[in-house]
This record gives C-alpha cells, sequence and structure tokens, in this order.
C-alpha cells in the first residue's frame, strides 16, 4: 500500500496511545475523524494571537479575525467548487444545515399536498427536518427503495419524484451501508420535475472530490469534524438565487441591514444565515483541515481507503457467522462497514474489540427506519479513514476471530 500514507499517521497524536493496553486502533470515522497536530496547532494559533469577534469592530485583531473566517469561507468554496464564496454558509454541521433548508425552503415553498422524497438510508438528521416540514405542512413524506443488496434504486426514485415533487433529500454517502448514490443523476430527476435537491455529503465530502457544481445539488451540507476539523463548525452550501429567496434561520446580532423599531431588513448572503457569534476558530480549523486534505489529494484518499475495502471486505466476508450490510462486492462500497456477528449483540461485539483497543460503532447509526429495513435492531460499525492502514484491520478481524471463541460462537 502507499508508502505516503503510512506517514500520515504521525500527524495524529491521537493514535499514538494505548487503550485498555493495546495500540489505539480507531475505526470510527464515520462518527468523527481525528485531527491533525496542524489543525490543533491553527486553533490554538488563532486563540494565541488573533482571537476577536468578527465583522463588528476596525481594531487590528477584529479585523485579522474577519480576515481569517472569510478567508476560511474561500478555502469551503474552492475544496467543493462552489461558483461564489456568498453560497458558503457555515453552519453548526451537517445536522444544523439540513434544518436550515428545511426552517426556510422548505417553510416557503412546500404546501399541502405537496410530496418530499427522502431515502430508506438516510441519516436522522436528513429524515426528522423532511418528516417535521411534511407534517406542518400536510405535505406527503416519500421513501426511495433499496435494492437487494442495499444501493438506491434508481427505478423507484423515477417512480417516486414526480410532478406533485418540492425537495429530494439523499445522502452521497450512507453512514450504514457505505454505498454512494448518484447525486448528479438523481439531480436531473429532481430538476426535470422542477424539485430542488438537497444532499446530504456528510460522508462523501471528506472521503473523494465533491464537485458541486458537477452534481448539480441545490444544497449541499456537511460537517467539519468527521473531515479532520473540529467539532461545531459545518457547512451549507446553497445556489445563491435559492439563498437569497430564502428568510433568515435565526434573528438577532449580524444578520441585518437595518433594524428599525417594528421592522429590520437583512444582510447579503451567506451572512444572512449567521446569526449571533460565529464559531471562528471552527471555520479556520476547518481551513487548515482542508489545506491538510488538499496537500494529499482528495482523490488519493479515496484511491487508498479503495484499497483498505479491497483487503477488508473478502477477510470480513469469510468469518462464519459474520454478516456484511450493503453491496458485497468490493467496487461498489466505500470505507463504511457495518456487520453483525450472529448470537451476540453489536454492543457486546463492539466491547469485546475496544478490550482489544480497536474502536468500532454499535447501534443504530442515526438510522432507525434503515434498521427497520434491514430488519435488525442495530450493527457494529467499523469505518476507515486516510491513517488508517492494513495492520488495523488486520487487528479488527483478529479480534473479531477471538471474540468468536471466546463467547464459543
Ligand atoms: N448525515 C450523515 C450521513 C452522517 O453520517 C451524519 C453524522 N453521523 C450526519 C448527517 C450528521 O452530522 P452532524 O452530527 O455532524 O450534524
Amino acid at each position: 500500500m502507499d508508502k505516503k500514507f503510512q506517514k500520515i499517521r504521525n500527524d495524529f497524536p491521537i493514535l499514538n496511545q494505548k487503550v485498555n493496553g493495546e495500540p489505539l486502533v480507531y475505526l470510527d470515522n464515520a462518527a468523527t475523524s481525528q485531527k491533525p497536530q496542524v489543525v490543533i496547532d491553527e486553533m490554538v494559533r488563532f486563540y494565541q494571537n488573533d482571537n476577536a469577534n468578527t465583522h463588528r469592530s476596525v481594531h487590528t485583531l477584529g479585523e485579522r479575525a474577519t480576515e481569517e473566517y472569510e478567508a476560511a469561507r474561500v478555502k469551503v468554496q474552492k475544496f467543493i467548487n462552489a461558483a461564489s464564496s456568498r453560497e458558503i454558509v457555515f453552519t453548526k454541521g451537517t445536522t444544523d444545515g439540513l434544518n436550515l433548508v428545511a426552517s426556510t425552503y422548505g417553510e416557503n415553498n412546500v404546501v399541502a399536498g405537496d410530496e418530499i422524497v427522502v431515502s430508506y438510508m438516510e441519516h436522522h438528521s436528513n429524515l426528522i427536518p423532511w418528516q417535521q416540514l411534511a407534517l406542518r405542512k400536510h405535505a406527503t413524506l416519500k421513501y426511495i427503495e433499496l435494492t437487494a443488496d442495499g444501493q438506491l434504486d434508481l427505478n423507484d426514485a423515477n417512480q417516486k419524484i414526480t410532478n406533485k415533487t418540492k425537495i429530494v433529500a439523499l445522502t452521497q454517502t450512507s453512514n450504514v451501508l457505505g454505498v454512494t448514490n448518484d447525486i448528479k443523476q438523481l439531480a436531473i430527476m429532481a430538476h426535470d420535475h422542477n424539485a430542488v435537491i438537497v444532499a446530504d455529503g456528510a460522508q462523501a465530502v471528506p472521503h473523494q472530490p465533491v464537485d458541486v457544481q458537477a452534481l448539480d445539488a441545490d444544497f449541499y451540507a456537511f460537517s467539519g469534524h468527521k473531515m479532520l476539523g473540529p467539532m461545531g463548525i459545518g457547512v451549507l452550501y446553497g445556489k445563491s438565487n435559492l439563498l437569497k429567496s430564502m428568510p433568515p434561520y435565526q434573528f438577532g446580532g449580524e444578520m441585518i441591514d437595518f433594524v428599525e423599531k417594528y421592522q429590520s431588513s437583512w444582510a447579503d448572503i451567506p451572512w444572512k444565515f449567521e446569526a449571533g457569534t460565529q464559531n471562528v476558530a471552527g471555520a479556520i480549523g476547518l481551513g487548515k483541515a482542508i489545506d491538510y486534505l488538499k496537500d494529499i489529494g482528495m482523490q488519493n484518499i479515496a484511491d487508498y481507503e479503495n484499497q483498505l475495502v479491497d483487503y477488508a471486505l473478502p477477510k470480513l466476508l469469510a468469518i462464519p457467522g459474520l454478516t456484511v450490510y450493503g453491496p458485497q462486492d468490493p467496487q461498489y462500497r466505500n470505507g463504511v462497514i457495518s456487520f453483525n456477528l450472529t448470537g451476540l449483540h453489536p454492543h457486546d461485539l463492539a466491547t469485546a474489540l475496544d478490550m482489544d483497543g480497536i474502536a468500532v460503532r454499535a447501534g443504530h447509526h442515526c438510522a432507525q427506519p434503515l434498521m427497520k429495513y434491514l430488519d435488525v435492531v442495530a450493527t457494529a460499525r467499523a469505518s476507515f479513514y486516510l491513517y488508517n492502514n492494513q495492520a488495523d484491520i488486520d487487528q479488527l478481524i483478529r479480534a473479531i476471530y477471538e471474540t468468536k471463541e471466546f463467547f464459543r460462537l
């Protein structure tokens, strides 16, 4: 495997520790990623040297903080190839961005009898905002089915997206099934019916090149913490004509143009959507994470993670009693692998693996309708990132066999 990636591990101080007496094997990257030293240092540097509130002071620190915050916005714009930095709204994360769209665009454009289309593989954060909007508006929520191997059924998407559809809200990459959906194709379907497409990019942006203009997504949300950046910062991309047409999400400082006693007018996009003091250090940390990812190259990261999947999947599939959810062919998958071991609750499996220093997730992964669809209560999930390697996978496989032996499965 690529030598360059072996060295990357040294950039992440947290990985250099023992857990329960064993070297840490961190395989919970779909939940959150670890941070390279450069990102940690950048945030410390900001707080040590430049900390001030943005956009509201003429003093030097205030100007520096504003400049760095806005420079981070431009980094995000270039990273996902948005047409303008005005189309980049800083949020708390994916959840916040998706709620923003539902509460503003959704609130203004969905009426009784309209349809909102989601899929069975949505994370709750790309599901509940639409479910609640549909309930408020007496609109109908429709679910696109999955194929037998857990991919989005594009034929069913074609059926479900109709002239009644106002919003199509879909994840680009599933946080459970390890599949990536063809957002470009789905955007064409949505646009053919004058609907907008809202893409959840939480699991895609950290792992592959994303070009929002090529995808022709109307809205695209993602989180900083899953892409080596800090928690509490995220991004909502929206096409500028749509963002301009939307009412503000929250009201308060910084999002206004003029405030009179009984009425107010709003700042331009994107600031109209950034009420109150923002997570400036978070945005700057995210900007540094983007520099770091770009240095390595998003395609290189995607290729490397594919190599990890090619290595891991056959080994997992060969374990007697272990079921892998989603496609069994590595070419249709990315580095999120959910599985269950017959006879053992996934929480017990995850606890047993933790005893060996291996961090995997167990639960419903904020995707309860999907769990029901798969007819399971929960799964264990190993998810890879650029600092994982074959040795991590070997450890995982060995520990699963040991767990089987221990529980006599
Ligand atoms: N969508 C997907 C596909 C996710 O995996 C996650 C995080 N698990 C989210 C949305 C929500 O992201 P956040 O918690 O950062 O808002």
